[in-house]
């Protein structure tokens, strides 16, 4: 018999935000193999572990194919039509918002969403429903950088690209691990490194991760300190005239203030603050002061912290006082977590903002929102961010939650109180593509939903670079995409609330309808993309914002990177310093608990692993959830390496592996995030984290706890 014919469909990696550009080979009914794709400027054809296997992701044996539902929770969920089960989804929520208000209700969607489907979700919420109860896991991932971005240069806008790798002479990663994390990113630091040695990289960060080993520097600081090392990095540069005061003049706001603040903060100070080097703090100042180009990363070792925000702005505070931003090789970068948070931020699909990088808290923007929608307005009560929404869950404030491309029971912190809200919750609806996560079981109604390879839309990578998604396959079973459905169940509700609107406010038929109208909401604003539509990224390629109607594919050198010409998107143009405030960890280590504990990801795994954990080659890196400690942390205690140790925090306690790891500090503990309930038989790691907040961000402090550890 013939083979069947091979065909290629270009889409992009559906994990972190580098954002490759993936060729999925396939035969029409399955996906057989995935490269990447050579004409993608956030890869040139290179792929990571991850991305290289997203084929072997790609069978349906995991997969949620049909509407499942239940009426009470003593019974099993049974299969249900679709038109039943957006009319169940309708009724319910239309009787709890008559009983008890539209903020009784709350959306929590993902960074793994592409932009269309944000774009539907955050208008049934905000434009139809009335609340704005909608907030993301990509809370838990850029909302510190978010306010840091628009706390010093006036807008979330990442300044720079991918193509500084290549320009810089010093690159500081702070609180990142890009090797593992932005594994594709990192190949390209390191290939420029190999074409010009005498760059110089410097990693901030607790543990000599594969990152820190590869610099020329490693800060290995104490948890929660990077502030006081980026204050001692700033005293250096005043004291030794590496400032550049003609463009501070020119273009900042609050220096003086700033000034006056680190005055006293020597690397001395410091160095006992942070437990490294003072020469070393010293040496990485002067690295960053005398280079013509220097750059920084950063991603959630800055962000997940109850100071997420401020440690944003001491890092961005280098840039802006030596004047080295909007040009090549040079500014602050956030290296986003997820493929697609930007492109949520982009949509407003928070609880804080609104469309096209709009302030929910602020009344002209409501009311240009309204009028984009032709609705009355938006709500002005501000929404509750995610880990506030689920203890308003709990508290029986919110009464029913649509969760979408999310695992809530293993990724939000303090996860005893979340599967108490989710148990206790009177409806809840899960849309997800894959049938046993975590937060399966607490689902009433469970829609199936279209993910990678099935899928139509945009992404927005971490350069802001838009990219389009496309399907190699039709849908399997009856799941849908996820616009379609956040669609559907906005046309069944409106009637039943009163607002008969939906059917005109909700009539895309297809996904390319959604982008158009998002692309008209960003008109004259930061992000502009009224020139961008689906025919001319399908036939010029990803493109990064700004991209106003009028503007050239040619013009993209202009548009590389934000801010060359020192005026900044704030009232005045300048952008502004901030002196941060001086908290370190929100839980410190006492004689009960007496070792930091530390999250991050491995090299091979994504997140809760509903995808990454079905390849089984994924499993050669690391094959089993462990706690890293440095060798005298057991001996100490009587333990041994490889001996099963509990490990326990003020939360709960996980019984784990012990492994001796020289990458360890004496006091320091590692878990790797993505081990879950289903591979630990307990529950993930996150059950051993706090919930508390960056006041600014709201976002929770994943990175850190106080724990102890005993003989299992
Ligand atoms: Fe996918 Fe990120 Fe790997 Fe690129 S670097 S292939 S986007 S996981």
């Amino acid at each position: 018999a013939l083979a069947p014919p091979r065909h290629e469909t270009r889409a992009t990696c559906a994990y972190c935000g580098v954002g490759c550009g993936v060729m999925i080979e396939h035969d029409g009914t399955r996906i057989t193999a995935v490269r990447g794709d050579p004409a993608h400027p956030a890869n040139f054809g290179q792929l990571c572990t991850k991305g290289a296997s997203l084929h072997l992701s790609a069978g349906l044996d995991t997969r949620l194919l049909y509407p499942e539902y239940r009426a009470t929770r003593t019974e099993p969920r049974r299969r249900i039509r679709w038109d039943a089960a957006i009319d169940a989804a309708a009724r319910r929520f239309a009787g709890i918002i008559a009983a008890h208000g539209p903020d009784a209700v709350a959306f929590y969607i993902s960074g793994q969403l592409l932009t269309e489907d944000y774009y539907v979700f955050n208008k049934a919420m905000k434009g139809l429903i009335g609340s704005n109860n909608i907030d993301t896991n990509s809370r838990l991932c850029m909302s510190s950088a978010v306010a840091a971005y628009k706390a010093t240069l006036g807008a979330d806008a990442p300044p720079c690209c991918y193509e500084d790798f290549d320009h810089a002479d010093t690159i500081l990663i702070a609180g990142a691990n890009p090797s593992y994390a932005h594994p594709v990113a990192f190949r390209r630091i390191e290939e420029a490194k190999a074409r010009r040695p005498q760059m110089r990289l410097i990693v901030v960060d607790p543990r000599r991760t594969d990152t820190a080993a590869a610099a020329d520097l490693h800060l290995a600081v104490l948890p929660g300190t990077d502030i006081r090392l980026f204050e001692a990095m700033l005293h250096v540069l005043l004291r030794e005239g590496m400032l550049d005061e003609a463009w501070i003049a020119a273009h900042t706001e609050g220096f003086e203030a700033l000034r006056a603040h680190v005055a006293e903060l020597s690397p001395a100070v410091a160095a006992e603050v942070c437990g490294v080097g003072a020469d070393d703090i010293v040496t990485a100042a002067r690295w960053w002061g005398q280079a013509p180009a220097a750059l920084s990363l950063w991603c959630q070792g800055l962000n997940q912290s109850i100071h997420g925000t401020d440690n944003g702005t001491a890092l961005i505070a280098l840039s802006l006082a030596t004047g080295k931003i909007g040009r090549p090789g040079c500014g602050p970068f956030s290296l986003t977590g997820q493929p697609n948070a930007m492109g949520g931020r982009e949509v407003g699909g928070l609880a804080n903002l609104l469309p096209a990088h709009r302030d929910l808290a602020n009344p002209a923007h409501r009311a240009e929102v309204a009028r984009l929608w032709g609705i009355d307005r938006v709500p002005d009560t501000p929404g509750l961010s995610a880990v506030e929404l689920f203890e308003a869950v709990r508290a029986g404030k919110v009464k029913a939650v649509w969760i979408a491309c999310t695992n809530p029971a293993q990724s939000l912190p303090e996860q005893a109180r979340v599967r108490e809200a989710l148990a206790a919750c009177e409806f809840v609806v899960l849309q997800e593509a894959f049938r046993s996560t975590e937060t399966a079981p607490f689902a009433d109604l469970m829609l199936p939903a279209t993910t990678w390879g099935e899928k139509d839309g945009t992404v927005t990578n971490s350069e802001r670079r838009i990219s389009r998604v496309r399907p190699a396959l039709p849908a399997p079973g009856e799941a849908r995409a996820d616009w379609r459905i956040a669609r559907d169940f906005a046309r069944a509700l409106g009637p039943r609330i009163g607002k008969p609107q939906a059917a005109r406010l909700f009539a895309y038929e297809r996904a390319e309808e959604v982008f158009a109208e998002h692309a008209a909401t960003t008109a004259g604003r930061d992000l502009d993309i009224t020139g961008l539509s689906y025919a001319l990224l399908d036939a010029a390629g990803p493109q990064q914002w700004p991209f106003p109607a009028g503007a050239r594919v040619e013009e993209d050198a202009a548009r590389v990177r934000l801010y060359a010409d020192g005026c900044f998107p704030t009232a005045n143009g300048r952008a502004r310093f901030v002196v941060p405030g001086r908290a370190l960890t929100a839980e410190k280590i006492d004689a009960r608990y007496p070792l930091h504990l530390t999250t991050g990801r491995l090299r091979d795994q994504w997140h809760g692993m509903s995808r990454s954990g079905k390849v089984a080659r994924l499993y050669g890196h690391v094959d089993e959830a462990r706690i890293e400690l440095h060798a005298d942390d057991l001996a100490v205690r009587g333990l041994h390496d490889g001996e099963l140790v509990r490990v326990a925090s003020r939360r709960g306690e996980l019984v784990l592996r012990a492994v001796v790891s020289p990458d360890m500090r004496k006091g320091q503990a590692f878990v790797a995030m993505h081990w879950g309930r289903k591979v630990l038989g307990s529950a993930g790691v996150n059950l051993l984290l706090g919930a508390d907040l960056d006041p600014l961000s709201k976002q929770p402090e994943l990175k850190h706890a106080a724990i102890r550890i005993d003989k299992a």
